[in-house]
Order: C-alpha cells, then sequence, then structure tokens
C-alpha cells in the first residue's frame, strides 16, 4: 500500500487531497495545527502538530513514500496584502517548508510535493489588468508584490536545491486562486470567491455587497477539484515544475461579484470600496500544463461558483438559524 503525508490536512485544499488520495486506495497521514474545520478529512491518522517543531517534522514523515507540504500560514487579500501579517506568514511558513523538506529528506521520503502560488509573480507584469503575464519563466527579475509571495519564490528554491543536492525528487505548483466548499468563507482569512458568496448569502433583496477596489481588477478561479486532480497527476509525472495550477477562464471582480448574485436569483448592487486587492490584474497561463501533463483544467467558472455559492449559502442558514 502506497503511504501519504499530507502537511496542511486542516486547511481547505489539504482536507480535499486527503479525500482524494484515500479514494485511490493510499494509506494517509495527515497533520496541522487543527483538525479539519468542516470534518472534510478521511486520514486513516490525523496528527495535532505544529510543523516549526522539527521535531514533530521528523515524527510525522516516518514510513511515508510521498509527502505533500500544504501547510503555510496564510489568507486571502484582507489577510496577506495589508501588512500586519508579514513577519508571521514568512516566519511561520518558512519554518514548515525547511523543517518538512530535511525530515523527508532524512527520512528517505521518495517525492514531496510544494505547494507554491501565483502570488510569486512579478507585480510588473500584472499592472494592466487586461493583459497579465503570469508564464512560469516569468518569474524573474523577482518582484512579487507581498511578503508571502517572497516566502513562496524562497520556498521554491529551496525545494530545486534539495533535488539538486539530494536524492528527493521534488514537484512544485503554483496554485491560482483555488475554491470551493469546506473552505474558509468567514473571519477574515477567507478569499474573494468565498468571501462574495458570503456576503451575497447575508444580504437581503434591495441591498448591496462591498467589493474591495474599484472592481476592474482581473483574476482567475480554479475549482477545488480540479486543483487536487492536477497535483495528482503532476505528482505522478516526470515532471518536476514549476507550473501554474490555476484556469485560464479571466474575470473582473465586478463581473464575479455580479456572477454570484445571478447565481443566488437576488436582486443586491455593487458598492466598490477602498480596500487591499493585491495587482491590477492575474490570470493562469496553461502552455506548460498542456505540454507536460496533456491535460488542463476545464470546469467553467460558474459551475464551480454554484456549487460552492450553495455551499456558502447553507453555512450561512446555519449560523443565522443558532443565533
Ligand atoms: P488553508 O489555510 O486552508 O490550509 C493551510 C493549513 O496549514 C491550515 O489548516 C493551517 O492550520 C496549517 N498550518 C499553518 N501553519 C502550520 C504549522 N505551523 N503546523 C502545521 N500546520 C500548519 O489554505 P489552503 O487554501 O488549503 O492552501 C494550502 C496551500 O496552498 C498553502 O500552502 C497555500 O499557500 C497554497 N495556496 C493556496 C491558494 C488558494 O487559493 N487556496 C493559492 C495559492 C497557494
Amino acid at each position: 500500500m502506497k503511504t501519504a503525508l499530507v502537511c496542511g490536512g486542516g486547511g481547505f485544499i489539504g482536507g480535499h487531497l486527503i479525500n482524494r488520495l484515500k479514494k485511490e486506495g493510499y494509506f494517509v497521514r495527515g497533520v496541522d495545527l487543527k483538525e479539519n474545520e468542516y470534518g472534510n478529512d478521511k486520514a486513516d491518522e490525523f496528527v495535532i502538530g505544529d510543523l516549526r517543531d522539527s521535531h514533530i517534522a521528523e515524527e510525522v514523515v516516518k514510513g511515508m513514500n510521498e509527502v505533500y507540504q500544504l501547510a503555510a500560514d496564510m489568507g486571502g487579500a484582507g489577510y496577506i496584502f495589508t501588512g500586519d501579517h508579514d513577519a508571521a506568514v514568512m516566519h511561520n511558513s518558512a519554518l514548515c517548508n525547511l523543517n518538512v523538506l530535511d525530515a523527508a529528506e532524512k527520512a528517505g521520503v521518495q517525492k514531496i510535493f510544494y505547494s507554491s502560488s501565483a502570488c510569486m509573480y512579478p507585480e510588473y507584469n500584472q499592472l494592466d489588468p487586461d493583459n497579465p503575464k503570469c508564464s512560469e519563466d516569468s518569474a524573474y527579475p523577482a518582484a512579487p508584490d507581498s511578503e508571502y509571495g517572497w516566502e513562496k519564490l524562497f520556498s521554491e528554491r529551496l525545494y530545486f536545491a534539495y533535488q539538486r543536492n539530494t536524492k528527493i525528487k521534488v514537484k512544485v505548483a503554483r496554485f491560482h486562486n483555488i475554491f470551493g466548499p469546506q473552505g474558509t468563507w468567514t473571519g477574515g482569512k477567507e478569499k474573494a470567491p468565498a468571501a462574495l458568496c458570503r456576503k451575497v448569502a447575508e444580504s437581503d433583496n434591495g441591498s448591496f455587497i462591498e467589493v474591495w477596489g474599484d472592481g476592474k481588477q482581473t483574476r482567475s478561479f480554479l475549482f477545488i477539484d480540479e486543483c487536487v486532480e492536477a497535483v495528482r497527476r503532476l505528482m505522478d509525472s516526470d515532471f518536476s515544475g514549476p507550473v501554474n495550477i490555476g484556469s485560464e477562464e479571466m474575470i473582473s471582480i465586478n463581473d464575479f461579484a455580479k456572477m454570484v448574485i445571478d447565481i443566488s436569483g437576488k436582486n443586491i448592487s455593487i458598492k466598490n470600496i477602498p480596500g487591499p486587492t493585491g495587482v491590477r490584474g492575474r490570470n493562469s497561463d496553461n502552455k506548460l500544463i498542456r505540454e507536460k501533463l496533456g491535460w488542463e483544467p476545464s470546469l467553467p467558472l460558474r459551475k464551480g461558483m454554484e456549487i460552492t455559492f450553495k455551499w456558502i449559502n447553507q453555512q450561512v442558514q446555519q449560523k443565522v438559524s443558532i443565533i
């Protein structure tokens, strides 16, 4: 039986990845500071532990063929672009990466996956909302717009250095805005798709929702199932990356908000207010994933958002009925 460790298994993507690995017949161990908030993991073993502690990392990698390192101190724009969490984001995530990778290599783990982010791409290529450039080879000269992005870039280099200097095989993906059910939707760490769903679900007909920035900033969003599919395909391939895992269906944030309102069937308007927004434009470039994996995500954004809105709407209604 193949064995896999999912670091950050208490989180959104980690929980879904655990379930996917279980379906494929793996023995799965999860590790996280916390249990999965929505009970969304079916791991054989789940360790509550802090990966900033090297001893914990050494314990959890034991006996594992594969490691998926998704643990990070992260959140949406309200968390990583305000500057208030910069030291914690860099310190905590770098320590998790240093400890897990070193422990995995020493324990003889064959392959390790690392979740980097599109936030490592240089800001100067993302100033035009209609024409952002995020091909994998455009990373340098480096100029991410957040410390979160700088930490991701450092850790990508760390993983490739281990691949060059030791026997461990690494796989590095740059995720572009992953969304879906069982993700953070409230509390300050939620990202744009979940935040918009929550705002719309909490609003009455005839009211408005607040959208940060002028709403002309663009992004693409990838549904969780396709993210997990891409991770597994990358892990089983001969390719190390770095490779974008994202959608090429770019949309402005105001049009995205209108899509959510339309899905809800409510009559709600949009009010643009000042707020942290990140770069002006960003879109995945899927040329490399098509070429290397012979596959790319294809689910239309609207389909994924219909599923996600339904789930967040249920969470909001449950919360209202408890109050
Ligand atoms: P998440 O916050 O839901 O999951 C991360 C998990 O890591 C959390 O459960 C957290 O408790 C855990 N963690 C943090 N510090 C830890 C520590 N010291 N020890 C043990 N566990 C710790 O985030 P997610 O959306 O599931 O993201 C997973 C990975 O993908 C992260 O590395 C993130 O940076 C990356 N990523 C995500 C997106 C996205 O859109 N969700 C985009 C780009 C990159």
